[in-house]
């Protein structure tokens, strides 16, 4: 009578860890999140040469007639940052800190190429490291960045190269609906039928992709002295290849994998949804190249109906992530700080200075995504800020860890610590106990 019970309470114990894990949503940490209190921000579009150059090239447009209803309003405003831009948000961040006293990071995600139009309708495809689409110059640019990243302030990874697949693109010029020609080429990058075309949609195999998303990688590291790590893809369309693609080019963190949109899936809907939701899991097992973070705070200011609300209520989220054991995880797309209208740039930053004035009072520790995932998998991050080292542990155990070139060392890393270490001479500059 005993050996049917053992067997029983075997399948019932096998069965409740499956199901806990079916509903254990996050990846298994070497940290403890409640006590570590990370914050990132994430914030899509940058280097996007759209929507507009400036107010000028929408006039005498339908809007209507360029597939203008689907996205909020204030997007018929979004253009490409230049480098006052920059430089203003750098000193923002700088002067929010947290209880290591690292100044808080933006991570721009980028989009890294662009197409125009020519007058014979021909279309040229260019990358932003080496020019911008007509209307968008922005002299300056990539030198702001650079000193916004070496201040420890600016850590950009990667969205795509062009956010839509250009043959929607090209289709709807050849379409030739009235205004659509004029408006591609005065630079405005909105087109019929813009909200459905994907860049990583199911129908171009990787082969042909996944040597751009290397070359992208590679701009980066060009243009800023930084390759990537971190990816989140254009409208949040990507597939299981799409994330074998990112590894391959050297990625490790993948952005939002919650709000995944799968259209690869077909039939049912009911089906397409249980599939997703067990392939994420599955993929929250079993995979270990990609640490997978989850936007769990919204700071979309200038398309909140209450901005100072929507401020507030980021502000909670925080505090509810990280009384759930996770990162707060601050989801704030470029239009918030980057419009054609200077006032609200200025009222975006605003927000975004009152939200990080009330956690600096929080005691958080402002991570990037690197650092993010360096703690889930190893328990201690090193990350390079300007002319420094910076090497944390967040947790209660004495770690290892390894600084990187010229000649790779490997240094004990004490619990509860964050130490600066000067890049050059390889000397402690500072250790700081983390509380
Ligand atoms: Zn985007």
């Amino acid at each position: 009578m005993k050996r049917p019970t053992t067997v029983l309470s075997l399948v019932a114990l096998t069965a409740s860890v499956f199901m806990a894990g079916l509903f254990d949503h996050h990846q298994r940490s070497l940290v403890d999140w409640h006590s570590v209190r990370a914050v990132a921000i994430q914030s899509d579009d940058w280097g996007l040469c759209g929507f507009v150059p400036d107010d000028a090239a929408l006039e005498g447009l339908d809007r209507t007639a360029l597939g203008g209803t689907h996205f909020p309003p204030v997007y018929w405003r979004s253009t490409l940052e230049d480098s006052t831009d920059v430089a203003g948000m750098t000193t923002l961040l700088l002067r929010h800190r947290g209880r290591d006293g690292m100044p808080a990071v933006f991570q721009p995600n980028m989009i890294m190429g662009f197409r125009d139009l020519d007058s014979d309708g021909h279309w040229t495809t260019g990358r932003i490291r080496e020019g911008w689409a007509q209307g968008y110059r922005r002299p300056g640019l990539w030198v702001a960045v650079r000193e916004a990243i070496a201040a420890g302030v600016w850590a950009p990874e990667l969205h795509g190269f062009l956010h839509y697949d250009p043959a929607d693109r090209d289709a709807s010029i050849l379409e030739g609906a009235p205004g659509v020609v004029e408006a591609a080429r005065r630079g405005v990058l909105v087109f019929p039928g813009a909200h459905a075309s994907f860049e990583l949609g199911p129908v171009q195999p990787t082969t042909d992709i996944a040597p751009l998303w290397r070359s992208m990688a590679a701009d980066q590291l060009a243009m800023f002295g930084r390759a990537p790590v971190s990816v989140v893809a254009p409208d949040y369309v990507w597939d299981d290849r799409h994330e074998r693609m990112w590894a391959d080019a050297g990625l490790r963190c993948v952005q939002a994998k919650r709000s995944q949109r799968r259209k690869d899936l077909g039939g049912h809907e009911l089906w397409r949804r249980i599939r997703k939701y067990a392939e994420r899991q599955w993929a929250l097992w079993t995979v270990t190249d990609l640490t997978f973070l989850e936007r769990n705070c919204r700071l979309e200011t200038a398309q909140a109906v209450d901005a100072a609300q929507e401020a507030r209520s980021c502000g909670d989220q925080v505090l509810q992530a990280w009384r759930g054991g996770r990162p707060a995880i601050i989801e704030a797309h470029r239009v918030n700080y980057i419009q054609t209208d200077d006032q609200a740039e200025l009222l975006g930053r605003g927000y975004l200075d009152q939200l990080l004035t009330e956690l600096d009072g929080q005691s958080p520790l402002y991570a990037a995504d690197a650092e993010l995932a360096a703690w889930t998998r190893r328990g201690v991050s090193v990350d390079r800020r300007g002319g420094s080292w910076i090497v944390r542990n967040p947790g209660p155990a004495a770690r290892l860890a390894v600084l990187p070139t010229p000649s790779p060392a490997t240094i004990l890393v004490p619990p509860h610590s964050a130490l600066r270490i000067d890049i050059s001479t390889r000397k402690m500059i500072e250790r700081i106990t983390l509380h």
